[in-house]
């Protein structure tokens, strides 16, 4: 799987692609990631990459040259590699305010593709031009303005990163994490680890008794029943959503109807 990234700012990723668990899957080529700076395809001694928008406005905009010439050179590259399937051009993602909320099951599709060609703006943003000729998906962090798109790339690449098989140096350590079909999608338990017991503000505090009982199938049906109640009780949408594709079974429903107050329900 590969990524070539457009970016006037490819420094930011090193260090996120050198650290952590992630670092695995990015040294051993599993994820391939390759950086080109529209700079490098910029016109003059001062290789502007952004002009001021027809119009008038305030801000600069991304100019369509030398992004265009800078996604040829990436495509070309990825042909040469052999990166995409046969008869198969990337797909072209340009993060955006505008785009699809990135989501788990996004995540999961990338992570299952050759990879594609991520934009990243900056300034106002690029010319609509290179979007309605080149780009083929746009992906929005969040609906929220950042000031450039290496942090959603980088959003995006982590998150793909830690799917690939090994990357994660207990196997299983993904299936068990929030959104996971694994789990039929709902939110992760919240974990302990030592000590025992904590002296906190409020005094001693332990830990779920049946975490230390060695039980595992006790152990397992707290860990589902304590995700139900994070789930419920902070994304009542994702609940619905477990739900409505049969991934509740009798006895969460029961176990549901126990624990949580019906909708309306003076608490
Ligand atoms: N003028 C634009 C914002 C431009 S911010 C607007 O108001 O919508 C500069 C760049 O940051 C964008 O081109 C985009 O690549 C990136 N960016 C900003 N917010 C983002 C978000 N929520 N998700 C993904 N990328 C974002």
């Amino acid at each position: 799987m590969r990524f070539d990234i457009l970016t006037l700012f490819p420094e930011l990723f090193t260090p996120f692609l050198s650290n952590g668990i992630n670092r695995r899957a990015f040294e051993s080529g599993q994820v391939e990631v390759c950086f080109w700076n529209p700079r490098d395809f910029a016109d003059g001694q001062y290789r502007r990459v952004d002009d001021r928008p027809f119009g008038g406005g305030p801000g600069m905009v991304m100019m369509v040259e030398p992004l265009s010439r800078c996604l040829e050179a990436a495509r070309a590259a990825r042909q040469a590699a052999a990166a995409d399937p046969e008869g198969q051009a990337a797909p072209v993602l340009l993060f955006s305010p505008v785009g699809q909320r990135l989501d788990h099951p996004a995540v999961a599709r990338w992570a299952d593709s050759a990879g594609a060609v991520l934009v990243c703006g900056r300034y106002e943003g690029i010319d609509q031009r290179f979007i309605d000729s080149f780009v083929t998906h746009q992906v929005s962090l969040g609906d929220f303005v950042l000031s450039g798109g290496e942090i959603a790339a980088l959003a995006l690449l982590d998150a793909v990163a830690r799917l690939m098989p090994g990357v994660l140096g207990d196997a299983g350590s993904h299936q068990q994490d929030s959104f996971n079909p694994a789990l039929d999608g709902l939110l992760d338990c919240p974990h302990y680890t030592r000590p025992e017991v904590w002296q906190g503000p409020a005094g001693p505090q332990g830990v779920p008794e049946v975490l230390l009982s060695g039980h595992h199938a006790r152990i397992e049906r707290f860990r589902r029943e304590a995700s139900l109640s994070v789930t419920a009780n902070a994304r009542p949408d994702v609940l619905d959503a477990v739900r409505a594709h049969g991934g509740l079974t009798k006895q969460d429903e029961q176990w549901l109807r126990q624990h949580q107050p019906a909708p309306g329900t003076p608490s």
